[in-house]
């Protein structure tokens, strides 16, 4: 009896503290919220089922939505690597936003011309798709990046339309780059800026990749995975184009998977941190599972540490 009363007090703070991703019939990874009118609609990248454990196997993007944040839908493969003539492969972070009534879908994918990651563009008129590639080539080719050498550090776009309606892409692996997109959404103008990354000052000890930007009260907020295994942190500024200052942790590594990757939005006047774990059975490092909790201010408008939990279980009207 003894017995049984400590394996009980062990287990049952283990499974309060469990995930409860929000995708449970698929493996997905690198949430990108977009909320339209009523609905949030959510683009997740997707490991395939038959992944090896040592390999991610990424062959197209997913999309979810919900109009309360507990009952999710799923609404098909929006895009396809196999969409891009170019690609060779690998359906890496992506992010759709809307603008002038259309949809912009960023994505990173393997380009079959130039060695390494390249980013692409699709477009539709429905957050749904279809999308077709919107260039018939890369928008970024790795060539035109070099702050770091390796073949891969042009992942995960985050793309932001600032209030007087310029808009800009940032994305880098071990590097963040930034660029001023024109107002087609396809082309840009200027040249590509590379935040000094190596700045503790501006970001920690360690960014690593996943960045996303976004505004909240006239400040700029950049979030993104550091180290590895990765943990998420974020940096403030009063413009787009930093300098930023280095805030600290939002959320700490989860422990069952080296990556993790921030997409945040603002929902029926909640704000709702997304991110990744590997909680479910069968989940691994390469086989992941998208979560969500709140994400909350302090009075100063920073970002108050988020210690995942069971998600949200209650409806949002
Ligand atoms: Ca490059």
């Amino acid at each position: 009896m003894k017995k049984l009363i400590t394996i009980s007090i062990l287990i049952v703070p283990l499974f309060a503290m469990a995930q409860a991703p929000i995708i449970k019939e698929m493996f997905t990874a690198d949430p990108a919220p977009l909320v339209v009118g009523d609905t949030l609609f959510l683009y997740t990248s997707h490991d395939e089922d038959n992944a090896p454990k040592d390999k991610y196997l990424m062959k197209d993007w997913l999309l979810f939505s919900t109009t309360d944040m507990v009952n999710w839908e799923f609404r098909g493969v929006p895009l396809k690597t196999t969409d891009f003539s170019w690609s060779a492969g690998d359906a890496n972070a992506a992010q759709c936003i809307k603008r002038n009534g259309k949809y912009y879908f960023y994505v990173s994918v393997t380009s079959k011309n130039d060695p390494g990651v390249a980013i692409g563009v699709a477009v539709s008129d429905y957050p749904t798709g279809p999308f077709k590639d919107a260039l018939g080539k890369p928008l970024i080719i790795n060539s035109q990046t070099t702050y770091a050498s390796h073949s891969w550090d042009d992942l995960d776009p985050t793309v932001f339309i600032d209030d007087d309606g310029q808009a800009y892409m940032y994305w880098g692996n071990n590097a963040l780059y930034c660029v001023k997109l024109n107002e087609d959404m396809i082309s840009y103008s200027g040249e590509i800026i590379s935040f000094n990354i190596k700045d503790k000052s501006q970001f920690g000890a360690d960014y690593e990749e996943g960045p996303w930007l976004y505004k909240y009260k006239k400040k700029y907020y950049m979030v993104y995975a550091s180290g590895l295994p990765e943990s998420i942190h974020y940096s403030m500024s009063d413009s787009p184009l930093g300098p930023w200052k280095y805030q600290g942790v939002i959320m700490e590594t989860i422990g069952n998977t080296h990556t993790n990757h921030p997409g945040i939005a603002e929902y029926k006047r909640k704000t709702y941190f997304f991110f990744h774990d590997a909680s479910l059975p069968n989940s691994n490092d390469k086989r992941r599972n998208v979560c969500v909790e709140r994400l909350i201010y302090d009075s100063d408008e920073t970002i108050l540490q988020i210690i995942p939990k069971n998600g949200i279980t209650k409806k949002v009207k």
